[in-house]
């Protein structure tokens, strides 16, 4: 019995994560330093958790309405206001979801029609391809350079807009590349979205992680961009809460409406007691969130550094908590540096293609893990790096 023929067309072409695959090499291997998976490496802060406990203790084991709890959804509206500038709706506009990673597939599923092109910057987060594909929709990626620090220029933009182009996806601070956008870029690629009538997915799940005091904008918040933006966001990075499964999508009542459709009958509701913890999380969470961006930025500073010093060019990122530098010079793909240091220095970085083809000639190293381990693994990535040229 042949059982892939069962399977959809659409579904069956969708390569597997190169991240996955990757990670399941690296399962096998024993006592590696793991620059790899792309989470924080302190756990939730203690009052989240305890608000956790609390909710179990108090019983609040029950769903909640389909759009999330009203004080979390109010709580989100006041901070998406206070920091980012845009002011929401709580009852009609934000809706709660299983992660950005839900949120990203309503709003793609909610906007799509079979073959709606659907922009993105690349390399870029590995669920952005997959989820449009997995929507109908037809990917349509803009390659970003280091030579531009992996900024979307409008120009770019503008070259790839068709007849069909519905959708413009943005990540910034940028995983995998750790890229920021300037307010002024912001507002050319605005004033294109405006022209040929494109909704923005703005992804701004690292948008705490900011360093060297850059500014960070939301598309969302400037004129005329409200109305056309599904504003993004959740609280796995800057909270350290990825094992909660908690996000929320933000956007204009008729664009709610739609995604909530899907969200009721697929989900129903997020997870309650992480509905509890994620309200502790935004009213009393900012001291500890500071003080994990600071802890980030102090190993970012050592991590550039020390690329700089093995002579392997590395753009300085901005935000996030990633480092992408080129490889392309020691003469191998990013899979043979990758494979190559993993079997030869137990050290795990990912290979710059698993976020797409311009992706090749890089790896990304995530920083979310303690400084001893970084400094270790960039004495091994020296080595690595020393016996590749005297070859
Ligand atoms: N968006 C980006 C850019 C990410 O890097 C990630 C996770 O790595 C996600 C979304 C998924 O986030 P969540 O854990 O909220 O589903």
């Amino acid at each position: 019995m042949i059982l892939n023929k069962y399977i959809a067309d659409h579904i069956r072409d969708i390569p597997k994560s190169g991240i996955r695959e990757f990670f399941d090499i690296v399962a096998q291997e024993k006592e590696v330093i793991s620059l790899g998976v792309g989470e924080p490496d302190f756990d939730t802060p203690w009052h989240i958790r305890e608000a956790a406990i609390y909710s179990l203790e108090q019983g609040r084991t029950h769903y909640t309405s389909n759009l999330g709890l009203p004080e979390l959804r109010s709580a989100i509206c006041r901070y998406v206001h206070k920091q980012f500038g845009v002011a929401y709706d709580p009852r009609t506009e934000v809706i709660i979801t299983v992660g950005v990673s839900e949120a990203i597939d309503l709003a793609l599923r909610a906007l799509l029609n079979p073959g709606d092109e659907v922009l993105y910057h690349e390399p870029c987060y590995v669920s952005y391809s997959p989820s449009v594909v997995m929507a109908h929709g037809k990917p349509v990626a803009i390659a970003t350079r280091a030579e531009d620090n992996f900024r979307l220029t409008a120009e770019a933009l503008a070259a790839q807009i068709t007849e069909r182009s519905k959708v413009l996806m943005l990540n910034f601070p940028c995983n995998p590349t750790g890229a920021t956008q300037t307010r002024a870029e912001l507002e050319k690629i605005a004033r294109l979205c405006i022209d040929h009538d494109l909704i923005v997915l703005t992804d701004e799940i690292y948008s705490e992680l900011t360093y060297d005091g850059a500014e960070h904008v939301s598309i969302a918040s400037l004129p005329g961009m409200r109305e056309r933006c599904v504003f993004l966001h959740g609280f796995s990075k800057a909270f350290a809460m990825t094992g909660w499964r908690i996000g929320y999508a933000c956007a204009p009542a008729h664009l709610t409406d739609a995604m909530m459709k899907i969200h009721q009958y697929a989900i129903l509701c997020a997870n309650t007691m992480a509905q509890d913890a994620a309200i502790e999380a935004l009213e009393n969470g900012a001291r500890h969130v500071e003080s994990m961006r600071r802890e980030y930025e102090r190993r970012r500073t050592f991590i550039v550094q020390s690329f700089n010093e093995l002579g392997l060019d590395c753009f300085k990122p901005l935000g996030a908590f990633y480092i992408f530098p080129k490889i392309a010079g020691t003469g191998m793909t990013s899979r043979e540096f990758s494979l190559g240091l993993l079997e030869k220095k137990k050290v795990a970085c990912v290979p710059g293609p698993a976020f797409g083809p311009s992706g090749e000639g890089f790896i990304r190293c995530c920083y979310a893990t303690s400084l001893d381990q970084i400094k270790e693994a960039m004495s091994r990535i020296g080595e690595f790096v020393q016996e590749a040229r005297h070859k």
